[in-house]
């Protein structure tokens, strides 16, 4: 597929791999995996999609289709998985090249101006729901609310679960509250964190630097799992009895598959979610990425591309 980019979001991603802070970086790097577009051109194997359709593309452009994570629906962990950003041109650009089964059809009643962030962070935080059968019973908790957890507010809130915030901005509250979160507690006071203890069934961390993973995975009730999906790059010292005496869990996992995207931009057409955004032409990328980096974004940046 060939796309004609409108608008794409600006990740943290996007900044690690410019900076190869996680060292598969592929010079030169065109950013931008969260893009919203119009197909401009089709391959003649192309299945499901028309010339002039609007389309999103996140994180990922191409999987092999033949391997058993392909075969049963988990493409993002295909070994030959490629990122959009990682050995090819990205979505800050005029035009983007996917992979038909990696370019997703948009939902009319999303909003295509703030639509690209849910591509990326959207299910980045949506996919753990569906992967470990979240319920609208459970108690969910979201540490750190910036550009992935805001998104984990809003739809954890409409999957029907009550949820706490953890934040280390208690200065936010209200907007908190405005985005879902029926309680909120400040990361960095354990004090605060031990008030909550044994009150969650799932616990998203959403921040990339370092907290006090102890007192976090106290929240836990028994069979209770925190699930990491922002990149802390430092290793997670985790006691085995934290663990094995209420039988807890730690995950991670990265973005999600076709069937999962496209369930989560569905899921955000009928519940109104979208990421809130601020916007930055594209010729203005540069002061868009030192806000980002300043942690001045709130809470997404989406570049207008056409
Ligand atoms: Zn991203
Ligand atoms: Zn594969």
């Amino acid at each position: 597929m060939e796309i004609a980019v409108e608008y794409c979001g600006l990740c943290h991603s996007d900044i690690s791999i410019l900076n190869n802070d996680w060292g598969l970086s592929r010079y030169p790097v065109i950013p931008g995996h969260e893009a919203v577009g119009r197909i401009v051109a089709a391959g003649d194997y192309v299945k499901g999609l028309q010339i002039g359709q609007r389309v999103g593309v996140g994180w990922r452009v191409d999987s092999c289709m033949h391997c058993h994570e392909c075969m049963t629906g988990n493409h993002n962990l295909c070994p030959e998985v490629a990122a959009t950003i990682v050995g090819h041109h990205g979505g800050f650009a005029d035009r983007l090249r996917a992979h038909w089964a990696w370019t997703f059809p948009l939902p009319d009643a999303l909003d295509i101006s703030s639509a690209g962030p849910l591509l990326c962070g959207g299910i980045t935080v949506f996919a753990p729901l569906l992967t470990y059968g979240v319920k609208p019973t459970d108690r969910v908790g979201i540490v750190g609310i910036g550009g992935l957890g805001h998104l984990a507010l809003k739809f954890a809130n409409a999957w029907g679960c009550e949820v706490t915030a953890f934040t280390s901005s208690m200065s936010k509250t209200e907007a908190l509250r405005g985005m879902g979160a029926h309680r909120i507690v400040s990361s960095r006071d354990n004090a605060e964190i031990f008030k909550v203890a044994g009150s969650l069934d799932f616990l998203l961390i959403t921040v990339n630097t370092p907290l006090d993973w102890t007192a976090l995975l106290k929240t836990l009730k028994p069979n209770g799992r925190m699930h990491v999906v922002g990149a802390v790059l430092e290793p997670m010292p985790i006691a085995a009895f934290d663990l094995i005496m209420r039988q807890k869990s730690v995950s991670g996992s990265p973005t999600g598959g076709p069937a999962a995207i496209s369930a989560m931009l569905d899921f955000a057409a009928r519940h109104g979610i979208a990421a809130q955004v601020e916007h930055f032409p594209l010729n203005r990328v540069n002061d868009a990425i030192e806000h980002l980096a300043a942690g001045k974004a709130r809470y997404r940046v989406v570049l207008d591309v056409a």
